[in-house]
């Protein structure tokens, strides 16, 4: 077969090119990886292979009556129309499986075979139970019906139909398990999906290693893990990730934080709920920024990749600090927290022009005897329409401080 031969050098340079646009457009760090674009310019190589081959058979077959079909040469992957593809290709299409076996054939179209006295029906014993072990064929692929197809099996109508009945209860029964399972693995934000991007970031070298979670909220899974490089900047040797759920639920009781933040507005209309969760994710990391350039003790980021967060470990060796809920201070550091956290909210609104509009001894961290602030995501700025609410919020919550302070 001359066919590959046909594909040029040109065709082998656009296939780089379009790879590395793939990999570049949304996933820079992973050019990498060595293995994973080898894989995935094989594959694109693999395509265009079977597109010329396509083509060829075509043109060699022309408007023929009886055509030769060219599937045999075709590279292992099936033939995709389409590069539709969001995130991850599912590059398992079997739609037209050149390997699958050929089903036994049965009965003859006309429904009979023979003549006079020697007549079979479609009806008779034997050709029904070799129709019915064909038509296990059918059943779903996770049913394992053994390799009766090739051994001439004869099923009655009686077995295979309570066989059938069986198959379809599993069938149920393994979609409500699975429904749960992803559920559950959903409420713990690390879907499948989440597990690759993070899988991704540790084979890009920006980590070194993910160790474990930190804590599960409400709407996120926070993680521990080692840093490793990033070619611009540096990365701390501890970092988090802060995961944030892709359940939806949590968010849709608090889209009024970003939904009126003007930052924000124009594109929050337009996205679907699961990527109004990156803008979570986003807009804590831009008031991260800010708040680290006013000079105030909180995370500094270090990577935002659609949902997940990674930004700077405030803690020491694995242990995070604890939250101003759990420590137990000192009269003098005690005041000396109440100060500190006054001085933060006026910095944050003078100097960052933003609310907390989530102040609580939850979401404050004592390390090295400072406050530092954490959990920015709902932050808004003062216009915000419930910009003075939230702001009055924080501060009641802020003053449950200042009568411990009054106690001490
Ligand atoms: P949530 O929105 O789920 O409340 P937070 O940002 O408040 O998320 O993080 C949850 C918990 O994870 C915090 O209470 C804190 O203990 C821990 N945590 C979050 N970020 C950091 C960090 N940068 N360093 C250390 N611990 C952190
Ligand atoms: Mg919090």
């Amino acid at each position: 077969m001359s066919v590959s031969l046909s594909v040029s050098l040109s065709l082998c340079l656009s296939v780089f090119l379009s790879v590395s646009d793939l990999l570049l457009s949304d996933e820079v760090s992973d050019t990498t990886s060595d293995l994973m674009l080898a894989k995935m310019l094989q594959m694109q190589f693999d395509r265009e292979f079977d597109d010329q081959l396509r083509r060829e058979e075509k043109k060699f077959n022309g408007d023929s009556k009886v055509s030769i079909s060219f599937e045999n040469y075709r590279m292992v992957h099936p033939y995709e129309d389409s590069d539709s593809s969001e995130d991850e290709v599912d590059w398992q299409d079997t739609r037209h499986d050149p390997y699958r076996a050929d089903k036994p054939q049965t009965t003859p179209r006309k429904g009979f075979t023979g003549k006079g006295k020697n007549i079979t029906t479609k009806h008779d014993e034997v050709t029904c139970g070799r129709k019915n072990t064909a038509r296990m064929d059918n059943f779903a692929p996770e049913v394992l019906v053994g390799d009766g197809l090739g051994m001439d099996l004869k099923l009655s109508n009686q077995v295979f139909n309570s066989l059938k009945q069986h198959c379809y209860s599993e069938q149920r029964r393994s979609a409500r398990l699975h429904e749960k399972k992803e559920h559950s693995t959903a409420e713990q934000a690390v879907d499948p999906r989440t597990r690759l991007l993070m899988y991704k970031m540790v084979n890009a070298g920006v980590l070194e290693h993910i160790n474990g979670c930190i804590s599960t909220g409400k709407e996120s899974v926070v993680f521990h893990a080692d840093g490793g490089s990033l070619e611009e900047q540096p990365v701390p040797d501890e970092v988090v990730l802060k995961v944030f759920k892709t359940t939806l639920n949590e968010f849709k009781n608090r889209d009024r934080y970003i939904k009126d933040d003007y930052r924000f507005k124009d594109r929050f209309s337009k996205l679907n709920p699961r990527k109004v969760i990156r803008l979570w994710a986003e807009k804590e990391m831009h008031n991260l920024t800010r708040m680290k350039k006013a000079e105030i003790p909180c995370p500094e980021v270090v990577l935002l990749k659609k949902h997940i967060l990674v930004m700077s470990f405030i803690g020491k060796d694995h242990v995070p600090a604890p939250k101003l809920k759990d420590v137990k201070l000192g009269s003098e550091d005690m005041k000396n927290a109440f100060y500190q956290v006054l001085h933060l909210m006026q910095l944050l609104y003078q100097e960052c022009n933003l609310v907390h509009a989530d102040l609580s001894e939850y979401n404050m961290l004592w390390h090295e005897g400072k406050v530092w602030l954490i959990d920015v995501s709902q932050s808004i700025e003062p216009t915000h329409p419930h910009g003075l609410e939230f702001l009055f919020r924080d501060w009641m919550s802020f003053t449950v401080l200042d009568v411990e302070v009054g106690a001490s």
